[in-house]
């Protein structure tokens, strides 16, 4: 295991110890300020380093990197540098700011220059996404959206646990925490006897996810197994998948979900890297019946992720709606690269791969309105007295995730998205 993520590193920088950001995390981001362009960034308790100015100021000496990959408003280039790099990256930093290194710790002209506080810079798309698909990957998930809309007896489909199921998404309307959007536009068909109408959606709801991030192309005509998977995974985000559920419910048969999924995703801002999850892993569902040979896999891959689910409407505090945890997933990452890559599909950095919606097994940790209100049939109540079925104009939803173990907490910040009211 990496040195960065020893438990007992203190930085000299003050970490709250409810911070996303300790000295163990150190996740990559693009920021800008007033006064500057973008460029790369990592967080550290309430400050952000400012990984450009640091290369100028030879920090970075020895590993040679050229400041253009931190002058950048994406992270791509640096991720393309290769996981040797960007690891000796993190661990250079974490030793800059280790309490007992003296290099930056005791150089306050140059902390000046490369520290910035979070509050103050504003935080981009972190990587230009090429390719975006999403996965339907968590077993309480499509189990309780089968019993709803199907058959309690058979809700998983006959190849639901064999594959991880997933489809082919859109990039364009991924934007980044804190962006707001209107709900959207489209047909319904709220009559079974009557022609469909159109207009505002009415049962707009989120999806808890986190993704991935490709940070190994590969050819086409390649395939990632399972063993190697971990080489082309550079870290993780929280994840948004906006969803409009009667416009789903009339337009997905037969090619799936189209306009109910496009309109928005939001991302957290900060790439986790695999590596500071690492310490985290933990064992997953079992895999019953047996899966194919390329999907077999050693070794704990699911991760303790505590997912958390808020509502907040426009004059009241927020309300926690759900609390998950990604190692409920059935498939894990791996497997879904394995699976995804494994007719040639090549993969480019920058790709987005989501998770599909995350429910644990209890009602409190589903991973949707729809679940979590079973259909509108059971509405939550807000801490303002009102009641929730699906999400409400000028509502905002608001995700954050974090692992905990040893007394280190590494976290994801928040994906958080305001739905303003139709155009
Ligand atoms: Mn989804």
């Amino acid at each position: 295991m990496s040195k960065a993520n020893d438990p007992s590193l203190k930085s000299w920088i003050e970490v709250d110890p409810n911070s996303d950001f300790p000295i163990q995390n150190l996740p990559f981001g693009i920021f800008k300020t007033q006064s500057s362009s973008p460029r790369v960034g990592v967080a550290i308790g309430d400050n952000v380093l400012d990984l450009a100015i640091m290369n100028k100021l030879g920090f970075f000496d020895k590993l040679r990197i050229d400041n253009s990959v931190f002058t950048n408003q994406y992270l791509n280039d640096f991720i393309a540098l290769g996981k040797q790099t960007t690891n000796a990256v993190r661990e250079r930093i974490s030793q800059l700011l280790s309490a007992d290194n003296s290099e930056l710790r005791d150089n306050k002209e140059a902390q000046g220059k490369v520290l910035q506080y979070i509050s103050n810079v504003q935080m981009q798309m972190p990587v230009k996404i090429g390719d975006y698909t999403d996965f339907y990957s968590s077993i309480d998930h499509a189990t309780n959206v089968g019993t709803m809309f199907r058959d309690p007896a058979n809700a998983l489909l006959p190849n639901w646990k064999h594959l991880p199921v997933g489809y082919h998404g859109r990039a364009s309307s991924i934007v980044i925490s804190g962006t707001d959007f209107h709900r959207p536009k489209g047909q319904t068909k709220p009559n079974e006897a009557e022609p469909p109408v159109f207009g505002p959606c009415r049962l707009l709801d989120f999806e808890l996810e986190t993704a991935f991030i490709i940070g190994k192309s590969t050819s086409l005509g390649e395939n990632i197994t399972t063993e190697n998977a971990d080489d082309h995974i550079f870290g993780m985000v929280l994840f948004n998948d906006w969803s409009a559920r009667d416009i789903q419910t009339w337009e997905y048969v037969p090619l799936g979900p189209f306009l109910a999924k496009n309109f928005a995703s939001t991302i957290s801002p900060w790439i986790v890297t695999l590596e500071a999850l690492e310490p985290f892993r933990t064992n997953g569902y079992k895999q019953e019946p047996k899966v194919l040979p390329y999907l077999e896999y050693n070794g704990d891959k699911n991760i303790d992720i505590n997912l958390d689910v808020f509502i907040k409407p426009e004059t009241a505090e927020e309300t926690l709606v759900s609390h998950s945890n990604y190692k409920f997933m059935y498939w894990t990452m791996e497997q879904q690269l394995a699976h995804h890559t494994v007719n040639g599909c090549n993969v480019n950095i920058g790709d987005m791969m989501a998770s599909g919606t995350i429910s644990g097994p209890t009602a409190d940790s589903f991973g949707s309105m729809l679940e979590i209100t079973w259909r509108g049939t059971k509405p939550v109540k807000m801490k303002d007295g009102s009641e929730r079925k699906f999400i409400n104009d000028n509502d905002t939803v608001i995700m954050r995730g974090y692992c905990k173990k040893e007394g280190v907490r590494v976290g994801f910040g928040e994906c958080k998205g305001k739905v303003l009211p139709a155009k």
